[in-house]
């Protein structure tokens, strides 16, 4: 049996989060609150689930207003240094859950 001691968890959970910056809205969120997007080294821009595919990345908060403008400002794309299609964009749009309550 594996025992961890209440201290070590606690101590465990203080570490510092990686932080990473949305390619949106420019904030610096923990790792783990954004989805990934990511450029294979076959030239697929996907969103990225588990954070581990190989390719180029960029960041993004899961929500649809964040992605519209990173969209405008041609932000992915320039971020990922690939050209990005309009469908491509869409397609990312839709597994992003819709904006409940944009602050
Ligand atoms: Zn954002």
């Amino acid at each position: 049996m594996l025992q961890i001691p209440a201290r070590g968890l606690r101590s465990l959970r203080k570490r510092k989060i990686p932080l990473r910056t949305c390619v949106g809205c420019g904030e610096q969120k923990p790792k783990r609150e954004l989805v990934r997007i990511v450029r294979t080294p076959e030239g697929h821009v996907e969103i990225d689930p588990t954070g581990k595919k190989s390719g180029r990345g960029t960041y993004l908060c899961p929500k649809r207003s964040c992605l519209e403008k990173a969209r405008k400002g041609k932000k992915i794309e320039r971020s990922l240094k690939h050209e990005i299609s309009p469908d491509v964009l869409d397609k990312l749009a839709e597994q992003l859950p819709a904006d409940v309550d944009d602050e």
